[in-house]
């Protein structure tokens, strides 16, 4: 007997009769004797549509009542499996994130976890009763509803799955596990059996958004065993203790489970990113600092950063990304500071997107990034920016060469399926 959490996605959750499937799957588990805690996302396509209302209201949003909205979706879901469970006979009850409570800070729209008291969730689950919470959701310390940024929920059950000291953290989605690349660009990306913590951790931060990048980070720090796999399965299907889908695991344990190793993990693309170029800043010191104090004050998280050599004498441009979610935010700031900072124009770019390479390989290989831009120019595809850390390359080009670009370079380092699929 073990003490689980099961997430499913919005994908799992989109109307009764997929939840009727999930509700299915979760009373198998719990059946075979295990406890089960369940998180749940808002239907497919839910959050964006409270989103858009969100805008529509006013494109400045104050994140606090944005949380309000997009907080319900949850909520809805999280009743709704709970009266299925009930349905087919099951114990079971929705605990919002205030009621259990989870803690987090006052970073609303992307607000961490803190404190979790899980005792109450504990001795319902030792009785039997299965725990159903909405992911993305807690309270904050200024005891509003805050959400914790896109694809939260994956961060909500491994909090949960933390804090309840559970045996494992099972991620259920729309595929099978963690692939090479994203499954529905590259028909001939690989399943992985197992992937590590660093590269997980790297792959997701640039856009494999199969898991959130806290879920990950979360998970490496408190150590919760998680696995990706499908809630899209037979009712005959074996459990998820077989273990089908993908572990994320530690360096050590991946060495037991994968026998060849690969320099390149995965590549991953990220169409959610935006270019600024501010032209001629004052080439002095304090001018970056003037730019990125004010973005950094408000929460926007800028990622690839570029300072050309002055063109002319004394000035500079300075590029930057940054979600293409605060764009707009971004540049009203920039207004703001324009006296400050000094520069002469603002350029932006929403279509481009960042495609990354990851690899713990990189680390003992020299020439892996000159293989990436021998690639892309071989078919023309032109990069605007570059940045790198320990274990991965990422690029930025046009949005419209996405797709090609992941295709080229999957073949190029070898990724490809070799069993045949198309
Ligand atoms: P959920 O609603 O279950 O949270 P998401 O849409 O957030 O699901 O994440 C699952 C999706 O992630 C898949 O449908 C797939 O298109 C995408 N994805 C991106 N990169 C990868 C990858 N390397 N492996 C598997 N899936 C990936
Ligand atoms: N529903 C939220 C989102 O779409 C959280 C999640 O599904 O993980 O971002
Ligand atoms: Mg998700």
């Amino acid at each position: 007997m073990a003490r689980i959490v099961m997430k499913f996605g919005g994908t799992s959750m989109a109307g009764t009769e997929r939840i009727r499937r999930v509700a299915n799957l979760v009373r198998r588990h719990q059946a075979a004797g295990h406890e089960v805690a369940v998180v749940v996302s808002a239907m497919a396509g839910e959050t964006d549509r409270l989103v858009n209302f969100c805008r529509e209201a006013n494109p400045l949003y104050d994140p606090a009542e944005y949380d309000v909205v997009v907080a319900s979706g949850e909520q809805v879901t999280a009743g709704l499996l709970a009266l299925t469970l009930q349905a087919l006979g099951c114990k079971a009850r929705s605990w919002l994130g205030w009621q259990i409570p989870i803690h987090t800070d006052n970073a609303h729209a992307k607000a961490r976890i803190g404190e979790i008291d899980a005792d109450e969730l504990i001795a319902s689950m030792q009785a039997g009763e299965i725990a159903v919470i909405p992911g993305f959701q807690g309270i904050g310390d200024d005891g509003r509803v805050a959400t914790l940024g896109r694809g939260g929920s994956d961060t909500s059950a491994v909090a949960i799955a933390a804090a309840v000291g559970a045996d494992r953290c099972d991620i259920y989605t729309d595929v099978d596990g963690v692939y090479t690349t994203d499954p529905r660009i590259v028909a001939k990306a690989r399943k992985l059996k197992a992937v590590t913590f660093e590269e997980m951790l790297e792959l997701a931060s640039v856009g494999s958004k199969v898991l959130q990048t806290r879920s990950v980070s979360l998970a490496m720090k408190e150590g919760v065993r998680v696995q990706v796999l499908s809630s899209f399965v037979d009712d005959d299907a074996p459990l998820a203790d077989e273990l089908p889908g993908t572990l994320i695991v530690s360096d050590e344990e991946l060495e037991g489970i994968e026998m060849e190793s690969q320099l390149i993990t995965g590549i991953a693309a990220d169409k959610n990113e935006a270019k600024v170029i501010l032209t001629r800043v004052p080439d002095r010191p304090g001018a970056v600092a003037s730019i990125f104090g004010p973005l950094a004050a408000a929460n926007i998280n800028v990622d690839m950063i570029i300072q050309n050599v002055g063109r002319e004498k004394g000035e500079t441009d300075v590029t930057f990304t940054v979600p293409s979610a605060d764009l707009v935010r971004t540049q009203a700031l920039l207004e703001e500071h324009k006296e400050t900072i000094g520069f002469n124009r603002i350029i932006t770019d929403a279509k481009v997107a960042k495609i990354s390479i990851v690899g713990v390989g990189m680390r003992s290989h020299a020439g892996i990034a000159a293989t990436m831009f021998k690639a892309m120019a071989d078919r023309g595809i032109n990069i605007q920016a570059i940045s790198t850390s320990e274990i991965k390359v990422s690029v930025l080009i046009d949005e419209d060469e996405t797709e090609l670009a992941v295709r080229i370079l999957h073949t190029a380092y070898e990724l490809d399926d070799a069993s045949g699929a198309a």
